[in-house]
């Protein structure tokens, strides 16, 4: 992230009592006007880079701006359809670019195209652009402006790459752009500006969001609720007095556009907790970053041939964490789960619970944990409490089997929190079983792989999958797809050795074909405790720990850069066993301990270090 430090968005909110007591969090998104126009650096100065880069500065949810068309058709960014020259007004569609080019913005400003405001946007990290298409005339009737205007702005921000739905919201007084772009795009927030149809009759043109006037829903406040109940957000303009912003508070709007940003931030904030969004801060450890669900780990859509229990694997948030910096004095998580796998063996808190780490004098030094209770999921799970207010860079990693929509990060209120840059060097895959998942441990941060990366500072990106590693032909396609620099695999654990015999190969080639140089470390499986004493499927575990190794063997002499360690998960007493097959979390820290070194001489090779 380039903007390490800056202040996260605040959409924090507001908590309504329910009847059970628990906390309703509603989530406001703060969208600039204009951009943050009276931020000191803008000058006053609307629709100005300037002012761009202040709501950047603040990190407000959202910077709005208005896109108009000249008559030569370039895209500018200018509110009005005209622009001064002293006394006179030139309409901007009967100028070329050319003539408006020479009329510089009140700042001093050189006058911005779309190309040169898209090119500043795309560097904030935090804020997302609010895109406003300006109805255009038609002087032949017809759309073809309109329809240049909407090609314009989506080809500059594709040439930019915020030409996703996460970076980029679309709004328009104009039904034909608004209707236009949702049918076209319609992964997209598109909102509808002009507060003259009821949302049912928006919807109903496959437009998914409003954008009204407060005015307009001062009117009708019933229209917040029945947007939302379509599945459509709902966005406000141009919400500058408190007691205005206050009433669409709460009406539950959950954009506010706004010429006072830090009015609307200070006024949600005085609401009592504030929250944030885990993914808006800093997301480590997912070894695919192009998930459309941020908190799982693999888009198994794009992936036909998963099973299901596979899905449900690998759509799990394990081996994600939240880096961040606040200076909270008590830190909280509320969670809307998709799936919240119910304990049996293992413990709640490593199933759907979160675990804290805080950086002290360099080393991470565990702080808290928590996880929901039962007979309230959605209640916030607190983590840690009468903290002494200073800055803390924090690690936070979530729950090991369970699927998430949402982690919303609850810190006291006034206190800041901010995304802070990945702790951790390089990306390294890991693929494994059950093992690697942490089945049996306590908490989250004691996988083996999370123990390895706090000691070493080397990013491993976890798929642990349970028992679904098998050296399946689809894992090795979804791994090769990765951005990678290494690839550890705790591959002999799950399958049958004729499984590995027959798979180890291909496996290898896939991830080979993508990833020609990179060094690939095979662990082999762990002793299962339960051979002390029990006397069946001995001979089967050996053999298969054999047959496993010569494989390996066999492949090191076939392909280049494939390596073996020897993870070890016990001690001299053999306490470190959770249920005879998994360790606890001593014979974790164990296993991670074992193979730091042998793991890093070999990442060292490849200049990983
Ligand atoms: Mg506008």
């Amino acid at each position: 992230m380039k903007q390490v430090f800056l202040r996260v968005a605040v959409w924090a909110v507001f908590a309504v009592i329910s009847s059970f007591g628990a906390f309703a969090q509603q989530h406001v998104h703060i969208v600039g006007h204009r951009g943050f126009w009276k931020a000191e650096s803008a000058a006053n100065t609307q629709n100005s880079i300037a002012s761009l880069r202040a709501a950047g500065a603040e990190s407000l949810w959202g910077s709005e701006f208005d896109v108009q068309l000249t008559s030569d058709g370039v895209a500018i960014v200018n509110h009005d359809p005209t622009v001064r020259r002293g006394a006179e007004k030139l309409r901007i569609d009967e100028h070329t670019w050319k003539e408006l080019s020479k009329l510089d913005l009140a700042n001093g400003e050189k006058r911005p195209t779309l190309d040169s405001y898209v090119a500043e946007g795309a560097k904030l990290t935090d804020t997302r652009l609010v895109v406003e298409l300006k109805p255009q005339r038609e002087p032949g009737g017809g759309h073809q402006r309109e329809d240049l205007l909407v090609d314009e702005t989506v080809r500059i921000l594709r040439k930019y790459g915020v030409f996703t739905p996460g970076r980029t919201v679309f709004i328009s007084f104009s039904l034909y752009i608004c209707e236009r772009l949702a049918r076209e795009y319609p992964e997209f927030t598109t909102q509808y500006l002009e507060g003259d149809l009821s949302p049912a009759e928006v919807k109903a043109r496959g437009i998914n969001g409003i954008d009204y006037k407060y005015k307009v829903f001062r009117k009708h406040p019933e229209w917040v609720a029945e947007a939302k109940a379509l599945g459509m957000s709902v966005n406000t303009w141009t919400v500058d007095k408190e007691e205005d912003i206050l009433e669409m508070i709460g009406l539950g709007v959950e954009y506010i556009t706004s010429d006072e940003p830090l009015l609307v931030r200070k006024l949600l904030n005085k609401r009592g907790e504030y929250q944030v969004e885990a993914s808006d801060l800093t997301l480590v450890g997912k070894l695919r970053t192009d998930t459309p669900k941020v908190y799982n780990r693999i888009d198994t859509l794009a992936y036909p041939g998963l099973t299901r229990s596979e899905i449900s694997r690998a759509r799990m948030s394990a081996g994600i964490m939240v880096a961040f910096r606040t200076n909270a004095k008590r830190i909280s998580v509320q969670t809307d789960f998709e799936y919240r796998e119910g304990a049996l063996k293992s413990s709640q808190l490593l199933y759907s619970g979160y675990d804290l780490y805080i950086r002290k004098d360099g080393e991470w030094l565990w702080a808290g944990d928590g996880v929901s209770k039962n007979s309230d999921i959605s209640a916030p799970a607190e983590i840690v409490k009468a903290m002494d207010g200073s800055m803390h860079e924090c690690l936070l990693y979530l729950p090991m089997y369970s699927i998430l929509n949402s982690v919303r990060i609850g810190i006291d209120g006034g206190a800041e929190i901010y995304p802070s840059e990945n702790p951790f060097r390089h990306r390294v895959g890991i693929f494994g079983s059950s093992f690697t998942h942490a089945a049996c441990a306590s908490r989250p941060g004691l996988s083996y792989p999370a123990i390895f990366s706090r000691d070493t500072g080397i990013n491993l990106l976890s798929l642990g999958v349970s028992g679904q590693c098998k050296l399946q032909p689809v894992f090795a396609r979804i791994i090769a797809d990765a951005d990678i620099d290494a690839l550890i695999l705790d591959a002999f654990s799950n399958p049958k050795p004729e499984e590995v015999e027959e798979r180890l190969f291909p496996f290898i080639e896939t991830i080979q074909a993508k990833h020609p140089d990179i060094p690939i470390i095979f662990q082999t499986t762990i002793y299962r405790e339960w051979r002390n004493f029990n006397t069946r499927f001995i001979k089967y575990e050996a053999d298969r720990y054999d047959r496993c190794v010569a494989k390996v063997k066999e492949a090191q002499k076939k392909y280049k850069n494939i390596y073996l360690v020897y993870p070890n998960a016990t001690d001299e007493w053999h306490d470190t066993s959770a249920d005879g097959t998994h360790p606890n979390d001593r014979g974790y820290i164990l296993w991670a301990h074992s193979i730091e070194k042998p793991v890093l001489k070999i990442l060292a090779k490849y200049g990983i270090k």
